[in-house]
């Protein structure tokens, strides 16, 4: 007997523009959400298409983590600045992917408590959260060539300034992404580690095949004019390079960043005060003390020394001036001439 295979469940998320047609329309993603305020209410999340002739896709994304503010500033710019006439393919944006977590400032969804970027594939049929990322894995990943998914630190982190993307199994992949990086030219470059890459967008799209690029640029639930700026060249960068606008990207130094083991994440094993002893982008060597966790619960304690294990630089620190067991504290990266 033939096992009959389930069709599987159609996504409950509405487009409101024709991710296929030409010229520039602006809408939504809509997603049914029924509560106490609003019984058929949905979920209304912003999406741009531009789009003329033949070419290839990208697809843009900001506000994956509800408080990184660079991604969406540069990508509501380039939503309302892009004319069809300056693309040559297709250019899919979406500012704040979750978008309840964006409204809220939050890493995570109000709604579920979602956390999108461990969400994935998602589920149609799962929570808001898991029904957003469904709709990206089904839906806008297949019809990319290119995805460019902005980060930064959030709330709780605090980053250099760097684009980056992963090392992959297939070389070939992982080179046209490493070039990606390459072009999109944030004062830093980095060949990037997870913690746990399950459930992330990056992994469902790199799993796909596709040119996946990323980036960490700066934190804090902020955002400053700097790295706004380097956001807003980044974007464009990448679509001159992947041949969408025409243009050759406007390259500058970059240092390239690797981390190599796990060796790069200090997590904290005391709670307290956290005294920096390096600031971001300030050479460490293996053994030097990078911050000091201060008990606070009396006076005459002495505080905790957190040391590096790596040569390189302190490429990410831990945000709030306190700080609790577990959390990730700081990441040295290595440097490297080039790749
Ligand atoms: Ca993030």
């Amino acid at each position: 007997m033939n096992a009959i295979t389930p069709m599987p469940r159609p996504s409950p998320v509405a487009a409101t523009v024709d991710l296929d047609a030409e010229g520039v329309q602006h809408g939504f993603l809509r997603l049914p959400y029924s509560r106490d305020d609003s019984a058929w209410g949905s979920v209304m999340i912003p999406i741009t298409v531009i789009a003329r002739g033949n070419g290839p896709t990208a697809l843009l994304t900001g506000g994956n983590h509800g408080d990184e503010y660079e991604g969406p500033i540069a990508l509501f710019d380039l939503a309302r600045s892009l004319r069809p006439d300056q693309v040559q393919g297709r250019v899919i944006i979406v500012p704040a992917m979750n978008y309840p977590a964006f409204c809220a400032g939050t890493r995570t969804s109000p709604i579920d408590c979602g956390n999108l970027n461990r969400s994935f594939p998602g589920r149609p049929d799962g929570t808001v959260t898991e029904k957003i990322a469904d709709f990206f894995s089904r839906t806008l990943l297949p019809r990319a060539d290119l995805v460019l998914d902005f980060h930064s630190g959030g709330r709780t982190l605090d980053f250099l300034p760097y684009a980056a993307a992963h090392e992959l199994p297939d070389k070939g992949q992982e080179q046209r992404c490493f070039a990606a990086v390459a072009a999109f030219a944030a004062p830093y470059s980095m060949k990037m580690r997870e913690i746990d890459a399950v459930g992330m967008y990056d992994t469902t799209a790199e799993d796909m095949g596709k040119v996946f690029v990323t980036t960490e640029l700066s934190g804090g639930g902020t955002s400053s004019a700097r790295t706004v700026a380097i956001a807003k060249r980044g974007v464009m960068n990448v679509l001159k390079h992947a041949g969408i606008v025409e243009g050759v990207p406007e390259t500058g130094p970059t240092r390239w960043l690797d981390m190599p083991s796990g060796d790069c994440f200090t997590f904290a094993e005391d709670q307290g005060l956290v005294e920096p002893c390096v600031d971001l982008g300030d050479a460490v060597r293996a053994g030097d003390v990078i911050a000091l966790i201060h008990p606070v619960g009396r006076t005459g304690q002495t505080p905790a020394e957190y040391r590096a294990v790596l040569d390189g630089v302190l490429a990410a620190r831990h945000f709030p001036g306190l700080i609790k067991s577990g959390d990730c504290l700081a990441v040295v990266a290595t440097v490297e001439d080039a790749i």
